[in-house]
């Protein structure tokens, strides 16, 4: 089942990126009794690697050749994926203007040339701990602690970007809306226990299918679930529907009282463009009807239109 801990500080993953190897085995020396060290040695590499490997902060060295640490530093803070991971920089220019070209830049701290290594445990220590508190919020405030998938605040709150930038790109939005077949009599037949623990394993038959980034899965009230889909189209989402549909036929999950002898969902599922004028509501209501037509058809189907 899904855990909401955070990672601890020996967990946490950074990236040293300096095309001095010397400097960057003893920055990664001092720094692995605090956290795992991945080092590289130029500002593409660290790019590459942030795309497979998120980590939880970068110690990237100001001087390199080709792309500069102020400019990946940039890069890194104006991409969604990865403004979140604070970077500290490693310096020898400490003129008044290179500070504030340091700040400018995005970084969260920096670290003198020569490192002192007490210096820079701390300053590491200090970045990664805020790092961790925040994304220990976040995770509470936009997951589903049953599920781990999101919840609906996080659907609230990225709807209307999401809307603008597909309506800005001509792209249209798929949205699925799934309901637990006789959930009531389960938690009646089963108890409410063995409830949660049907809805958990429901949520991870359903999140093989998310794999685009920015598909979401959301838990939206008790046995209620959407998944928004960007950029996806009403046969994409149909598709997605039926496999979730079958995948969660296939946990065969036994449910005595309802005519169906196992776990089902229904589904309802549209697929919206041009739709600034709408609200993130209006579109849900459009799933809803589909949905409710599902369950009228005899449910552990899905309706789309
Ligand atoms: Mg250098």
């Amino acid at each position: 089942m899904f855990q909401l801990a955070s990672k601890n500080l020996a967990s946490s993953n950074i990236l040293i990126v300096d095309d001095d190897e010397i400097s960057s085995t003893l920055i990664a020396a001092i720094l692995s009794e605090v956290c795992q060290c991945f080092t590289v040695s130029n500002a593409l590499d660290a790019l590459d690697f942030c795309e497979n490997n998120l980590p939880d902060l970068m110690v990237v060295d100001v001087n390199m050749p080709g792309m500069d640490g102020l400019t990946l530093c940039k890069k890194i803070k104006q991409s969604k994926a990865t403004e979140d991971v604070p970077v500290i920089f490693i310096t020898s220019n400490t003129g008044e203007n290179s500070q504030n070209d340091c700040w400018q830049a995005g970084c969260s701290d920096f670290v003198p040339k020569p490192v002192i290594a007490q210096t820079l445990i701390h300053r590491v220590k200090n970045q990664l701990l805020s790092k961790l508190r925040l994304d220990a919020i976040m995770k509470m405030t936009f997951h589903d602690s049953l599920t781990g998938l999101y919840n609906r605040n996080y659907i609230t709150q990225e709807y209307p970007i999401l809307a603008r930038q597909l309506n800005r790109d001509q792209q249209p939005l798929g949205l699925i809306i799934f309901d637990v077949d006789n959930f009531k009599q389960y938690n009646d037949t089963y108890g409410h226990l063995q409830g949660d623990i049907c809805l958990a394993r429901v949520a991870d038959a359903m999140r093989k299918f998310g794999r685009r980034a920015r598909d979401a899965l959301v838990r939206f009230g008790g046995e209620e679930f959407i998944a928004l889909l960007p950029n996806t189209s009403l046969t994409d989402t149909t598709r997605l529907a039926n496999q979730i549909i079958q995948a969660v036929f296939n946990l065969n999950i036994p449910h005595t009282t309802s005519s169906l002898g196992r776990v089902t969902l229904s589904a309802g599922a549209v697929s919206v463009q041009n739709f600034d004028q709408y609200v993130l509501d209006e579109v849900i209501e459009q799933a809803d009807i589909n949905l409710y037509d599902a369950k009228l058809e005899g449910k552990n189907q899905v309706v789309a239109s």
